[in-house]
């Protein structure tokens, strides 16, 4: 099974973790919903940014590992 990804800083290139080192997050799973709702998941929380208002930036950024 194809594992699909997508790189918080491909897609947020400012997004500092809270280190303020350039976040490394990569949301992972099978499907590219699944990987939306993990980084929408991810940068509402750890960035405080509205996910939902990110989607198609997101799926722009998913790749097939
Ligand atoms: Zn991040």
């Amino acid at each position: 099974m194809a594992i699909q990804f997508a790189r918080c800083n491909a897609m947020l290139s400012l997004a500092l973790d809270k280190q303020g080192r350039p976040c490394r997050y990569v949301a992972k799973a099978e499907t590219d919903d699944g990987v939306i709702a993990d980084m929408v998941n991810h940068i509402s929380t750890e960035h405080d940014i509205d996910g939902d208002d990110h989607v198609e930036n997101i799926r722009a950024c998913i790749k097939t590992h």
